[in-house]
């Protein structure tokens, strides 16, 4: 055991309490660590399973003041968290996730050129702070293409596709509130993965299972795991993901989105922390994405990870609650879970169901001839 080490009865800051705060500190409790979660929103789904919620913004300094005064060590639930917060808490040496992921992640320009500078593949870019330049930029990428904002978008919003020229007017909605803008060729890929891992404070880095993931108006729908892709898609993704959080000294459960073309992966984006198609780790692994986060930022060792052969994870939104509940006698194989929001909306996410099975495309059929995916 080392001094930096912190173990059970310490307490871990979380700034976001949304549904990956709340998954990370249900894995922090099992561990027996005590939990303060900094959210604007009361009674948050992470707070709800915490010791104590700060009310207040994310870029709330006396809060953030406050958070630090009070945790041994402090996490984030997503990227969209305050750099100077995080800045702040990283000068007391209480974020060992650091500042410098979270930075590139946090704005696409950054992400792009970065991956770029470091000799990973992603799709055909160029930026667009005008009309001028969009109608330049469309000529010399084409169509379809898709435009989306730099920050702060998730879950497909702030993106624009565009199939035809009649669809600029969307993008001059997009550039009244934004200075600049990302346009990319649509990708027709084959399918689409992502990476997930963590890596110690030591540079160990241990991999989850590829996952393949399926999107709905840009939303993540379902993940399959593993991927249905050949070992060289694997070993690309890997070896990129290894380039990527080496560059980046990431600390933490970390994800990359890629693209799968034939033999070709390209990559869309990052994401500093645990991520939606990663929920599959909490049954079908012997450890979770967040349960690795937690051993991360703590710096305990980091655990083997055991798969139990195949996973299906769905998302429930707002508007697939009810179907799959009026079907509950059929879900006797799935891990409900269920994230304490306090309003129900057709596109936000409620909730998520996991199914295991040794066989994954046993699995596939067996959900698919009940009608469940
Ligand atoms: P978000 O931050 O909202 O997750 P993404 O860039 O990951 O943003 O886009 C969400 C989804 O939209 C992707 O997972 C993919 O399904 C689709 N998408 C995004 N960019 C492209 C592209 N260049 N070509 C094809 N599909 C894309
Ligand atoms: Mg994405």
């Amino acid at each position: 055991m080392s001094e930096d080490q912190l173990l059970c009865g310490k307490t871990i800051g979380i700034i976001g309490g949304g549904q990956l705060g709340r998954m990370m500190a249900t894995a922090a409790r099992h561990m027996g660590y005590r939990l303060i979660i900094l959210d604007p929103k009361p009674n948050c789904p992470a707070a709800q399973l915490a010791d104590q919620q700060i009310i207040a913004s994310y870029d709330d300094i006396d809060a953030i003041k406050q958070l630090g005064k009070v945790t041994d060590v402090v996490t984030y639930e997503f990227e969209n968290v305050d750099l100077e917060s995080a800045q702040y808490l990283a000068q007391l040496g209480l974020l060992p996730q650091g500042t410098k992921a979270l930075e590139m992640t946090q704005d696409r320009e950054k992400e792009k050129h970065m991956i770029k500078m470091l000799g990973q593949p992603v799709v055909p870019f160029q930026m667009v702070r005008n009309l001028v330049e969009l109608k330049r930029v469309m000529k010399e990428l084409g169509l379809p293409a898709i435009v989306k904002t730099c920050q702060g978008g998730y879950d497909g919003k702030g993106q624009v596709t565009l199939f035809s020229e009649s669809d600029i007017a969307k993008v001059e909605v997009l550039l009244q509130e934004e200075d600049r803008l990302i346009y990319e060729s649509l990708v027709n890929f084959d399918c689409e993965i992502s990476v997930i891992f963590t890596r110690s404070a030591d540079g160990k880095i241990i991999y989850f299972p590829i996952a393949e993931n399926q999107h709905r108006d840009h939303m993540l729908h379902m993940t399959i795991a593993p991927a249905r892709v050949s070992q060289n898609i694997f070993d690309q993704g890997r070896e990129a993901a290894k380039v990527i959080a080496n560059a980046l000294g990431v600390i933490g459960t970390f994800a990359i989105e890629l693209f799968v073309k034939g033999t070709d992966v390209y990559i869309n984006e990052l994401a500093p922390r645990p991520h939606n198609s990663g929920h599959f780790t909490i049954e079908a692994c012997n450890i979770s994405q967040f349960e690795q986060h937690i051993r991360a930022i703590c710096r305990l060792p980091l655990t083997p990870v055991v798969f139990h052969g195949g996973a299906v994870m769905v998302n429930l939104l707002g508007d697939n609650l009810d179907p799959y509940f009026s079907k509950i006698d059929q879900l006797e194989r799935a891990h409900i879970h269920i994230y304490g929001k306090d309003q129900i909306q057709a596109k936000r996410k409620m909730g998520h169901l996991t199914f295991v099975d040794p066989n994954r495309d046993q699995l596939l059929m067996t959900l698919k001839d009940q009608q469940l995916i």
